[in-house]
């Protein structure tokens, strides 16, 4: 007997989270590791870091000719960003769903149980990045954590 069963992926996914400056300078770190942790994710690796102007440049080339990126870069080189890899199956949609809208203004009134509603200001400072496709993911994890490095915790 043949069984054909639906091709759904069940596999874990991983999609990198950056926790932005507000999103560190406001405290909000432990509240986002608490709402990761109880939402089935599992922590792969972390990684704090004051990001340099080249690096933000690099990671958000997609919006290099965009007439907020230089007021974007000046935000992600303010002060310390805390970088993580999130695995669970559908990661990398389900944390999208999770942070909420870019505009954190909107996302209070929208989606008020969101992550960028409680911890976002507008649609510039909205507190934590996600990945937005396989795709993506897979380059903005290889950007931090580069192939073949060991994804290593540096602080829990
Ligand atoms: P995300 O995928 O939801 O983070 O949004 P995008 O990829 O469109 O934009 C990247 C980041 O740039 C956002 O998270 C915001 O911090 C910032 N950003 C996006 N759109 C704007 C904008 O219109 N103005 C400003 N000042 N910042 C923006
Ligand atoms: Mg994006």
């Amino acid at each position: 007997l043949v069984v054909s069963v639906p091709c759904r992926s069940l596999e874990n996914e991983r999609t990198l989270v950056i926790v932005k400056p507000d999103g560190v300078s406001g405290n909000y770190t432990t509240s986002i590791r608490n709402i990761i942790l109880q939402s089935g994710f599992t922590i792969q690796a972390q990684l704090t870091l004051h990001l340099a102007q080249h690096t933000v440049t690099t990671f958000y080339a997609e919006h290099s000719t965009k007439a907020f990126f230089p007021s974007l870069v000046k935000y992600m080189t303010s002060g310390p960003v805390l970088i993580m890899v999130l695995e669970k199956v559908n990661a990398i949609a389900d944390w999208r769903t999770l942070i909420g809208p870019t505009d954190a203004r909107k996302a209070k009134i929208t989606h008020p149980h969101s992550i960028r509603a409680m911890c976002g200001e507008d649609l510039q400072r909205n507190c934590v990045h996600g990945s937005d496709s396989l795709h993506s993911a897979a380059r903005e994890i290889s950007f931090f954590f580069p192939e073949g490095t060991t994804l290593k915790h540096d602080e829990l």
